[in-house]
């Protein structure tokens, strides 16, 4: 047996677990499919600049995922975005409104993930095919194995011979495609977001360049999870409702300079687990923003956070 955790999954989730795994003095891999680490916080790059098409922002609600915003604003690799987003409905602007503070980032989202996995053994552009009880990996043993993911992401890996982790990995989730559109300028009220009500079409508009600080103008709108379900095969099928319903919160008539639509099957939780993580006897955990919810960047790092914390002690009796 490897001495040895094995994280599956390179979001955020995935890292937190696997870092405090390391800083306990364990010995830690982190697998993740893509060709770069962040998973859902992720960040395309287009007219050389980076955009965040999956995670607009983050909020913090707790101490313990305050301390790592902290360090991540001291190296000012993220800064407060806005506490005050408009309000709007399909024929306009309606009013605005103000919560906790957002905060976003320079370099992207993504940029935060990479810079918590600072040390950490990775292997990118690799997929773990079959999680067996062992715990193993593709056919090799280890210590305790980590699946940080969506939930129907987990059942794609977890053998039928792991019935528990099968069950606790079940569950809906809803999609949402993100379509990303840049103007020649900007053509658009003063705002940084908008929370869209009472459209089929569309929930959530960023103004990138706000929430970037270049203030370059591309849009990040977020299409209804009904609407994205029903074009998952055909994403593309999105822009156009997309366009035509930013006109009317907006009043864009301008087309934009380029348009792509980037699609995320699994986007959110439907019903996340009470839970903050799942760890079973067999040494394989399950944790992510599916457990603990709501859905956000700062539940899944509590969540990798407390199952890397429980795995920590894994195999040290026997030792
Ligand atoms: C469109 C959208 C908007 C959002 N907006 C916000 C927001 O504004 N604020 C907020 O706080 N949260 C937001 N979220 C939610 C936030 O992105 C997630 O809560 C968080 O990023 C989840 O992290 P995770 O580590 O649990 O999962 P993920 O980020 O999904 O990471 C899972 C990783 O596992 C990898 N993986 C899966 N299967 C395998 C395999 N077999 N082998 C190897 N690797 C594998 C994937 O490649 C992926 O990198 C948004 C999400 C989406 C999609």
């Amino acid at each position: 047996m490897n001495e040895e955790f094995f994280v599956v999954g390179g979001g955020v989730s995935g890292v937190a677990c696997a870092r405090v795994l390391a800083d306990a003095g364990r010995a830690v891999v982190v697998r993740d499919r893509g060709y770069r680490i962040g998973g859902r916080m992720a960040v395309k790059t287009i007219d050389d600049r980076p955009v965040d098409v999956g995670a607009s922002y983050f909020t913090v609600a707790v101490p313990a995922f305050q301390k790592v915003v902290d360090q991540w604003l001291d190296v000012e690799l993220a800064h407060p975005w806005t506490d005050t987003f408009h309000v709007g409905e399909p024929g306009g602007l309606i009013g605005t409104r103000t919560g906790p503070m957002r905060y976003a980032t320079a370099l992207g989202l993504r940029s935060l993930i990479e810079d918590l996995a600072l040390g950490l053994a990775l292997e990118q552009h690799d997929e773990a095919a079959e999680v067996e009880p062992g715990p193993s990996v593709d056919g090799v043993r280890y210590t305790g194995v980590a699946l940080a993911m969506p939930g129907p992401q987990a059942l794609d890996v977890l053998a039928d011979s792991l019935p528990a982790e099968r069950a606790a990995s079940s569950g809906m989730w809803e999609p949402c495609t993100a379509v990303i559109a840049t103007y020649d300028s900007r053509v658009w009220p003063d705002l940084d977001g908008v929370f869209v009500n009472d459209s089929p079409v569309l929930t959530f508009i960023a103004d990138d360049g706000r929430r970037r600080g270049d203030d370059a103008p591309v849009l990040v709108a977020h299409a209804h999870p009904v609407l994205s379900a029903r074009h998952l095969d055909d994403p593309d099928a999105v822009i156009t409702p997309i366009l035509a319903e930013l006109e009317g919160v907006l009043g864009i008539t301008a087309s934009p300079s380029s348009v792509i639509a980037k699609r995320w099957s699994l986007a959110k939780p439907v019903n996340p687990h009470v839970e903050h993580y799942f760890l079973g006897e067999s040494g394989v955990g399950l944790c992510g923003d599916g457990w603990h919810g709501p859905s956000r960047i700062e539940s899944a790092y509590l969540s990798g956070r407390a199952l890397g914390r429980a795995m920590a002690s894994m195999g040290q009796d026997a030792a």
